[in-house]
């Protein structure tokens, strides 16, 4: 394979790292939740972009093969990923293969956190291998909340901005309808095979009717959904231990990359409930308001009109955003919850007050940590019975939580548990599950035994 050390490779960050109109093209994204990435995917297609969800972990050799082992984990699997979806794609098509058809998707984020650089970095080693040179990365930023403006036509843009937050709870709730009813099953495997079918017609649907923004049907066809994997539960099995899960986005979204911790969680005789995709969704809104507030008060007491204006602007827009995203995730959840109790999402609001009112933590401080840290409180604070902190090995945000939420958690008297995962198997990793579950059972027959008192 071809090697260029050449420095001009930094140029390429802009103009082989950028947003541009990719209609017409191959979108290939990373498959960080198995719903939520269908459904985005379906997403795309209702507005005429043909994006495909790549086949993910197969390839991880690959990125491991072409990391230092310092990067983060994320970045080490969707590398995979991408590399082993081009090769295959370029051993299938031969001689026909052609770069222009593809453009890799790789979000970023801005702020501390290296997740802005996974695409540049991985630009740098897409650009090794001289047939996957020319294939563009494109990205959407946390730093304008993920502003699609720049990747497809105004039009279409605006649809999708509308159509995506709406599939994204859709996934959601159709992930809180597994974690509330496997647990329960009557017959072993019947809900995942299910879900999985539900899954394909709900995208089905969203690229037949979501360019219109068909939203009632959508919501008629997730309540037969949930309502058909009613059905699938056993109401004589009691009620088992509860368990929370926060942590870095990707790793616990991921099922290959924390080795099914869910699954495994709930082997060992737990129900989970992993946090949602919507709120970190929520999370990067309400990120851009406190930016944008931070913005208008700067530019009020340089007595900056135009400025002034420029940002009223767009945080009245913002502003907008944030409801349209209230109304709509309550609309979607109240449909579920007339037939099934899955757990509400929690509110970033309602965090933050958490967090002010016992000066634990502070969104001033950036990333996810002060999510996770709150969300974690809201789990002990809702009754449940442990909390799992799932993240990149040596991710910094994580550990800041680890830190914190030790303490905190033990004092409250609620299991805690960290998850670090590298790809690497720990060989007491399930004795250290089934110990924490045992843990959570305990727990919960304190707390019930109170109840009763
Ligand atoms: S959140 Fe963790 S895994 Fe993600 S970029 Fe930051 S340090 Fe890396």
């Amino acid at each position: 394979m071809a090697v260029s050390n050449d420095r001009s490779s930094f140029d390429r960050f802009h103009t082989s790292v950028r947003q541009f109109d990719v209609s017409g093209k191959t979108l290939l994204l990373p498959d960080m939740a198995p719903f939520g990435a269908r459904l985005l995917a379906a997403c795309f297609r209702a507005v005429g972009v043909n994006a495909k969800v790549m086949e993910t972990y197969t390839g991880l050799a690959l990125g491991k093969e072409f990391t230092s082992g310092k990067e983060c984990f994320p970045c080490q699997v969707t590398l995979g990923d991408i590399l082993y979806h081009l090769q295959k794609e370029k051993e299938r098509l031969g001689s026909s293969f052609s770069p222009d058809r593809y453009v890799y998707f790789m979000p970023e984020a801005d702020g501390p956190c290296r997740f802005g650089m996974y695409n540049k970095l991985q630009r740098l080693i897409l650009d090794r291998f001289p047939e996957f040179k020319e294939i563009p990365i494109v990205y959407l930023s946390t730093e304008d909340s993920y502003a699609t403006g720049g990747i497809m036509p105004p039009e279409e843009s605006s649809i999708f901005r509308k159509l995506s937050y709406v599939a994204i709870i859709v996934a959601d709730v159709m992930d809180r309808v597994v974690w509330r009813i496997r647990p329960y099953e009557s017959r072993p495997g019947a809900t995942d095979a299910f879900m999985a079918q539900a899954v394909d017609a709900m995208a089905a649907t969203i690229e037949e009717v979501g360019a219109a923004l068909n939203f009632p049907r959508l919501l008629d066809q997730l309540e037969e959904v949930v309502v058909a994997a009613r059905n699938i539960a056993d109401p004589r099995i009691p009620r088992k231990p509860r368990i929370g899960i926060v942590g870095e986005i990707y790793l616990r979204c991921h099922p290959d990359s924390n080795q099914n911790i869910i699954r495994e969680l709930e082997k060992c005789g737990a129900e989970v409930l992993d946090a949602s995709l919507g709120e970190w969704v929520n999370f990067v809104t309400f990120e851009q308001e406190r930016k944008l507030r931070r913005a208008w008060k700067i530019a009020w007491l340089d007595r900056n009109h135009s400025r002034l204006r420029k940002v009223t602007r767009a945080l009245f827009g913002n502003l907008i955003e944030g409801l349209y995203q209230q109304v709509r995730q309550h609309q979607v959840y109240r449909r579920a919850l007339k037939h099934l109790d899955i757990p509400v999402d929690h509110s970033i609001r309602k965090i933050e007050r958490r967090l002010q009112r016992d000066r634990l933590f502070t969104f001033d401080i950036g990333t996810e940590a002060a999510l996770s840290i709150g969300g974690a409180l809201e789990y002990a604070h809702e009754g449940f019975d442990g909390v799992v902190n799932v993240f990149p090995f040596t991710c910094m945000p994580s550990t800041i939580c680890a830190s914190i939420l030790k303490p905190l958690l033990h004092d409250m008297k609620v299991p805690y548990l960290d998850a670090p995962y590298d790809g690497a198997i720990q060989p007491n990793r399930e004795t250290a599950l089934r110990t924490f579950v045992y843990q959570a059972k305990q727990h919960l027959e304190s707390r019930t035994a109170r109840t009763k008192r």
